[in-house]
């Protein structure tokens, strides 16, 4: 099933939280949306889910609009949302038997259904507890069982690895990409890493409107654009050379990464290289090289770059 996002707005009083937003995701795919606190990207996901009504546009899932038919598109959706509320006081088997009979699936089939979601979500050792005594790990863990107990073809994870150790995190990360196989997925974050390692698309939202829409390849091709070397000059006072790379004619900034150990950053103009004026300039001035490595843009800058107000 295609989701296709059509013009989405959707306003809270005089805020537009999603301003005319179009994107599509094709079935099987695994779509990062990302985007600084207040982005939009709950208010997009929940449309998505039918869970709120937008202003204008419309959101069509396997063709059914969210307007027409929400109940079929919640029967193939599966839904984590933030900061994923749970009852606290009730154990595993029984939270899932309570969302398996929301979801309407038969009865003389929910033992078994329960039994798959403790497999697939790695839920064995801790099924009799209480969810107010799993760690915040296990708890996200329940959380994907439940969003996964109507096996529905698309997965909705609202910042997913919000509020987990690092360990937790790579755990969770690893569920999602083996539930990634099955299912389409859209995954929020505000954290880059966590896309590029866990999607195949990115898509980045700022004040309500998509900025990005690509690979990270792509993404880094987009922003980078422009040559950046990792520069080491010795044999010369360091202000010195800082000044005659920015004076070189190729050259748009230089910053520095290492003082003490004269290492530079040289950002060239677009579509010019630098190799060459750094090498004249040093045998002008007797300079020597003691590294030069031409490196990619971090996804991190492009992000901030990208999503500045
Ligand atoms: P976060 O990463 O912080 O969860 P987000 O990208 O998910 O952010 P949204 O939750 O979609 O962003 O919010 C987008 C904007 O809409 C924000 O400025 C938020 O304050 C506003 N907003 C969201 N829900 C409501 C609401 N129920 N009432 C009023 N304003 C809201």
């Amino acid at each position: 099933m295609d989701i296709v996002v059509e013009h989405l707005t959707k306003r809270y009083g005089p805020q537009k939280a999603v301003d005319n937003v179009s994107f599509r995701v094709k079935a099987g795919e695994v779509l990062g949306f990302l985007g600084p606190n207040g982005a939009g990207k709950t208010t997009t996901m929940k449309a998505i889910s039918c869970y709120i009504n937008p202003d204008e546009g419309d959101v069509k899932v396997g063709g059914y609009s969210i307007k027409e038919h929400p109940e079929i598109i919640k029967k193939n959706i599966g839904y984590l949302p933030e900061n994923n509320p749970l009852y606290q006081d009730m154990n595993i088997i029984d939270f899932l038997e309570f969302i398996a009979k929301i979801h309407g699936i038969p009865r003389y089939l929910i033992p078994e259904r329960i039994l798959d979601m403790v497999r697939i979500c790695g839920l064995e050792g801790e099924k009799h507890k209480l969810i107010s005594e799993l760690s915040k790990g296990y708890q996200q863990r329940v959380g994907l069982a439940q969003a996964l107990i109507h096996d529905p073809e698309i997965l909705i994870l609202d910042e997913p690895t919000t509020g987990l150790d690092p360990n937790q995190i790579v755990e969770i990360r690893e569920l999602i990409k083996r539930i990634g196989k099955e299912k389409t997925v859209i995954l929020s974050s505000h954290i880059l890493a966590e896309v590029e390692a866990t999607c195949d698309r990115i898509l980045i939202i700022n004040n309500g409107r998509i900025v990005v829409d690509g690979t990270a390849e792509e993404l880094r091709k987009q922003a980078a654009g422009n040559e950046i070397l990792k520069l080491g000059i010795q044999g010369g006072d360091v202000n010195d050379i800082f000044e005659s790379l920015l004076n070189l004619e190729t050259v748009d900034s230089v910053d520095f990464i290492d003082i003490d150990k004269q290492l530079f950053e040289v950002q060239s103009l677009k579509e010019e290289t630098s190799v060459k004026p750094i090498f004249d300039l040093c045998v002008r001035n007797n300079y020597y090289i003691s590294e030069l490595t031409p490196t990619e843009k971090k996804l991190e800058d492009i992000f901030r770059q990208l999503t500045l107000h």
